[in-house]
């Protein structure tokens, strides 16, 4: 029982200790819940600023932990540090496959849509990388261009020139590569320069204050020329407002994904809103 009289560094101790115990926890339910399956996706659309219409959308993993549902940035770090992230990564991969052949089967797939799923470093960086992705591919008979994997600039750090062979190599079978978070990481240009992307997708944190920060303005104008430049499609992360979307139309972001639009929903409701048209 507690005493008023304790001093901060039992409080301290304590709280240290209790949270060590969650942590433990937590990594004793992540592990779990991958043999219990608990992982599934959510599908955010994406935009295009021309016709406005549904191009392709992103896959957005989630847990199922008992009652509550947990984001991504709650557990991904927990299985980056260890090889589970490998595991669950292309588990993904296959739940998606199976998207897409449900998808087909109810001629819903339309040749130019997309599912883009994320990919880590660990995984791409894994010598067998390229014969999963395959592998899966012929399985469920999937064309490469219906996937589209987005990929972080530190993916790109280990080992860059094994890096971009692999890109190369399954850009070779139609599937397409798109950086993620551009302008958070380090050296963004070099990179750029170096990794041979279809897209890049600058970050929320640019976006968010287009219309009242006239620096995030000017970066996020920069970068838009930039990839014109090179002769890649931008795509806008994080659009919450009618303002950033008209600005965005205006200053030429090819694509548009964000609350605005669509907050991530069930395969199933994307099913139901974006791929069954109405007046059919
Ligand atoms: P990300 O790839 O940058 O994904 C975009 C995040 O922004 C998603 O968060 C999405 O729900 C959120 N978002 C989209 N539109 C808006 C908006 O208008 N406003 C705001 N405030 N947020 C918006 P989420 O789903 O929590 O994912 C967080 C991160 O977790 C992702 O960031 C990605 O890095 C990682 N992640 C998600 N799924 C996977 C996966 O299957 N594998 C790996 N390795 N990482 C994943
Ligand atoms: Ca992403
Ligand atoms: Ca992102
Ligand atoms: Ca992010």
């Amino acid at each position: 029982s507690k005493k008023s009289g304790r001093n901060c560094s039992t409080l301290f101790i304590d709280k240290m200790a209790t949270e060590a115990a969650e942590l433990l926890k937590l990594e004793r339910d992540i592990s779990n819940a991958i043999f219990k399956d608990e992982f599934f996706f959510v599908l955010q659309p994406l935009i295009s600023s021309v016709t406005m219409e549904v191009t392709s959308a992103e896959a957005l993993i989630r847990w199922q932990r008992g009652d509550t549902i947990v984001a991504p940035n709650d557990f991904i770090p927990f299985l980056e540090e260890s090889a589970m992230i490998i595991e669950v990564g292309d588990k993904m991969l296959t739940k998606v496959c199976e998207f897409l052949v449900q998808l087909k089967q109810r001629g819903l797939l339309t040749a130019s849509f997309k599912i883009a799923v994320n990919i880590s470093g660990k995984q791409l960086s894994e010598a067998d990388f390229i014969d999963k992705v395959t592998t899966v591919l012929r399985k469920y008979q999937i064309a490469g261009h219906y996937l589209e994997f987005e990929i972080t600039e530190s993916v790109a750090l280990d080992n860059l020139k094994d890096t971009i062979n692999k890109i190369n190599e399954l850009k070779q079978i139609g599937i397409s590569f798109s950086l993620d978070d551009f302008g958070t990481g380090y050296s963004s240009l070099s990179h750029l320069k170096d990794l041979p992307v279809d897209k890049l997708k600058i970050d929320q944190s640019f976006i968010n204050d287009i219309n009242v920060d006239k620096q995030d303005e000017n970066l996020v104008k920069s970068i838009l020329q930039l990839a014109v430049n090179l002769g890649i499609v931008t795509v806008a992360e994080g659009v919450e407002t009618k303002e950033q979307v008209e600005w965005l139309k205006e200053n030429g972001s090819m694509l548009l994904q964000g609350y605005y639009f669509s907050r991530p929903i069930l395969p199933n409701e994307f099913i139901e809103k974006y791929l069954i048209s109405k007046d059919e």
